[in-house]
């Protein structure tokens, strides 16, 4: 079976933490449409400077380019066997478009991270990322990158200021996403406010118990 995952959750739920995570140990790639729009927002081009003012106000870059993007990523060759989407769907426009571009696939696997709003503003307050190798840190100790010895940075769209609009424009177009998909046998609410640690074993024990019950029911 494909293991075509999509991971819902607010920001700072740890979608980006637990789809790294995921991608490494299922070997899939993690496909993050924040990181595509950060990289095309580092170009001096028209679409990269609209990118960049869209995030700085904590908005969502509409649906038409989101799912322009997001369908042609999918049909690169280290996809078809599987990914991870963090950060994709948003809207239910741009999950019934993922629908038809996986018609002919293995039934997509929705995660959906849940973490109470208090702890999410502490969590993006606190959040640190390299600037080298995107590497996601929970905490602000220390000022240097684990993995590749980046300078660590807080990202733009993390001051406070824009986690608010943040988190409303999440609850306003993204909290329906959970209605769309919550009827499907391959969706679950997973409990973000757990460890990362645990949160990861939970991830994994969820996609083994889906990955089961759709390859029983092939037989
Ligand atoms: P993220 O890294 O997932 O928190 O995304 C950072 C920002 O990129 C978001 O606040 C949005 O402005 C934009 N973005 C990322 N993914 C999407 C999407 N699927 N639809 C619309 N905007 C998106």
């Amino acid at each position: 079976m494909q293991l075509n995952i999509a991971m819902l959750g607010p920001p700072g739920a740890g979608k980006g933490t637990q789809a790294s995570q995921l991608g490494e140990v299922r070997n899939v790639p993690r496909i993050s449409t924040g990181d595509i729009l950060r990289e095309a927002a580092q170009l001096e081009t028209e679409f990269g400077r609209a990118v960049q003012a869209t995030m700085d106000a904590g908005g969502l870059v509409s649906d038409e380019v989101m799912i322009g993007i997001v369908r042609e990523r999918l049909v690169r060759e280290d996809a078809l066997e599987g990914f991870v989407l963090d950060g994709f769907p948003r809207t239910v426009a741009q999950a019934e478009a993922l629908d038809a571009i996986l018609v002919d696939r293995d039934p997509l696997i929705v995660l959906d991270i849940s973490v109470p709003s208090d702890e999410l503003v502490r969590r993006l307050a606190a959040r640190r990322v390299c600037g080298e190798c995107g590497e996601i840190f929970g905490d602000k100790l220390g000022t240097e990158c684990g993995k590749c010895g980046g300078a660590l940075v807080q990202r733009s769209d993390d001051r406070e200021s824009i986690v608010h609009e943040r988190l409303k424009v999440y609850a306003r177009d993204s909290e329906p996403l959970t209605s769309y998909y919550r009827g499907r046998r391959t969706f679950a609410e997973i409990d973000g406010s757990r460890t990362p640690d645990v949160v990861e074993r939970l991830v994994q024990e969820t996609i083994d118990r889906f990955q089961g019950s759709v390859e029983r029911d092939r037989l």
